[in-house]
């Protein structure tokens, strides 16, 4: 009787870290400022993106394979100390 039985396809992206895909809106998109890493929370900041659960075990595995330089296409090292603190404080 209704046709909605599909939910609409929402945007997915990768999470740099453990390189699953996710609804857009279940990951945190991270930006470079300077040579920093920060979260971008409303998802509003310019720049290219780089998107990974909000979860250190994501976040780390992306700073070991040095996923966010990758992404942000420069050479890094890039310091990850806000955002990491910042995953750890929204992490249950
Ligand atoms: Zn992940």
């Amino acid at each position: 009787m209704s046709g909605r039985t599909h939910a609409r396809v929402c945007p997915e992206r990768t999470c740099v870290g453990c390189r699953e895909r996710a609804a857009k809106s279940e990951l945190l998109r991270i930006v470079m400022n300077k040579d920093e890493c920060v979260p971008d929370h409303r998802g509003t900041l310019p720049g290219r993106g780089a998107y990974v659960h909000p979860a250190l075990v994501c976040l780390d595995l992306a700073v070991r394979r040095r996923a966010f330089p990758r992404a942000f296409r420069v050479q890094g090292p890039l310091d990850t100390t806000a955002l990491r603190a910042d995953v750890e404080q929204a992490a249950p």
